[in-house]
This record gives structure tokens, C-alpha cells and sequence, in this order.
């Protein structure tokens, strides 16, 4: 079964400050149901976020979202969300030395970090503001404290929208990269026939990790970068950098990913 799997914020949704193709949205929603596509949403956003995103912008319903940056899945079956228990009990096995309240009274303390509102934390995320001027400090603050004691990888990110650093613990089982990972196998299909799109920061792991890889053409600079490093180390790496032109279409956002989608067969016009 052929999986198209996509981050959500500048990525499939148009929210950054480059211009959208006014018509790429309904082409998304039209193409992925024409070709009977298992469409994945992999992202940042909580459930609630993730309905907002859905209503605001027009995109489809997933098949399945992979949440809370790879923390929890849940499938979406005739209007219905359903919680993946399995991954949870996936997580807890792999990861056994997790432990949120642990990793929350190590870090306490640390100048220029204040801990996130309640609903972007869950029992496999503990995720703070930082202070994005303080980050070397703070990382190495974080390391000194949690580094390879919790079974735990440590995320920053920038938000370059909102100005603000993130940082995200999370079980090393339980990422974007090892969510898409379990859901294609849960639908029993090879990873090259899994395509998956993104733009920027912890978006590398899932576009490093043997997948089908898109950038679409606003991806972060350093993502780039970051991923041609990748593909100098492994040159059998699948990834494709959306250049817009295609068929109109600017390659920006969802753009980049339709083109991305043709690029690898997960859509095409000869039946
Ligand atoms: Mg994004």
C-alpha cells in the first residue's frame, strides 16, 4: 500500500510567508482520494490543533495522525478518531527507562526554559519554551542533566514564525521518524513506498530514515543543508527537492508535495 505521509505546518498548510497556489489544497484533497492513498498527517499539533488545521485551510481528514510529534497516533475510521493503545504499550516497552516526572525535576531550574501549556505535553512529551538567544546554554544545561538517562532524545527546534525555541523530550521510541515507521507496518508496506513530506527541523529524522523523502521548496535552509550531509553519507537516501513549475504549480507547501507525490509514482495520470 502506497502511504503519503506529510507534516502539517509549511509544509501541507500555507501558513508561512511565501505565497500559496490558491487551488493546491482541493487538488490535495481531490488526487489523494482519486488514488485511494493512505494519507498520513505527522506533526507537532495535538489532536485539537490538528481539527483546527483541518477546518481553518480545507485539508482532508488523514487516515491517520501521528500527533504530538510522533507521541501518539490515532486512526481516523468513519468519522471517528481511535486512540493506537498499541503504540503506547509499543513505547513503554521500548523505551522502559522513560520517565516524565523524572526528566521534569532534572531540568527545574535551568535559566532561560519555562515548561508548555498542558495540552502540548503528554505522558511521552515534556516540552518547554526557550529563551532562542540562550540555547547553547540551555542545551548544555540539558545534557549535563538528562543526557542518555531516560531512554529519552532531546529535540530543539526554532519556531521561525513566533521567534521562540522549542524544546521537546520524548521517548527515543516515540518520534516522527519511529511513528511513520510503525504505522507502515502496521499497513505492511515497504518504506520506499512511503513517501514523506517536510520543511524544516525535526522533519530530518523521518527524511533521513530509508522513506521516500520530499522537501517542499520553502524548506528551512538548514534543513537542506542538513539533509545534503545526509545524502553525502548515504547516497542510497530517496529525496527529492521540490523546484516548482510543475504544472503550474509553485512547489511551495501542499504544492511541493503534489509534485513530491507525482516524483515518486504516488500519483499519476495513466490509470
Ligand atoms: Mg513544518
Amino acid at each position: 500500500m502506497k502511504i503519503l505521509a506529510t507534516d502539517l505546518d509549511r509544509t501541507l498548510l500555507p501558513n508561512g510567508r511565501w505565497k500559496a497556489d490558491s487551488q493546491a489544497i482541493d487538488l490535495f484533497n481531490e488526487l489523494t482520494l482519486q488514488h485511494h492513498v493512505l494519507v498520513v498527517y505527522v506533526t507537532g499539533r495535538n489532536l485539537n490543533l490538528t481539527e483546527q488545521a483541518i477546518r481553518k485551510f480545507g485539508i482532508r481528514y488523514p487516515d491517520v495522525l501521528c500527533g504530538d510529534v510522533g507521541t501518539s497516533i490515532r486512526r481516523y475510521e468513519n468519522g471517528v478518531w481511535k486512540l493506537d493503545e498499541g503504540w503506547i504499550t509499543h513505547v513503554e516497552h521500548a523505551s522502559p527507562r522513560w520517565n516524565v516526572k523524572a526528566i521534569k525535576d532534572a531540568v527545574a531550574g535551568i535559566d532561560g526554559i519555562r515548561e508548555q501549556e498542558s495540552e502540548h505535553l503528554n505522558r511521552f512529551k515534556q516540552s518547554y519554551y526557550v529563551v532562542h538567544e540562550k540555547r547553547d546554554e540551555v542545551l548544555r544545561a540539558v545534557d549535563e542533566r538528562i543526557k542518555g538517562r531516560f531512554d529519552e532524545v532531546i529535540v530543539y527546534s526554532f519556531d521561525s514564525q513566533d521567534g521562540k525555541g522549542l524544546l521537546d523530550f520524548l521517548p527515543a521510541s516515540a518520534t516522527k521518524q519511529t511513528a511513520l515507521e510503525y504505522v507502515a507496518e502496521e499497513f505492511g508496506s515497504r518504506k520506499e513506498d512511503v513517501v514523506f513530506c517536510g520543511d524544516s527541523g525535526n522533519d530530518i529524522f523521518p527524511l533521513t530514515a530509508g522513506f521516500s523523502g520530499v522537501l517542499v521548496k520553502n524548506a528551512d535552509e538548514q534543513l537542506v543543508e542538513n539533509v545534503r550531509k545526509s545524502l553525502k553519507e548515504n547516497p542510497d537516501l530517496r529525496v527529492y527537492f521540490a523546484k516548482g513549475g510543475f504544472r503550474g504549480l509553485s512547489g511551495y507547501y501542499t504544492s511541493g508535495v503534489i509534485e513530491g507525490a507525482y516524483h515518486y509514482g504516488v500519483f499519476s495520470d495513466t490509470p
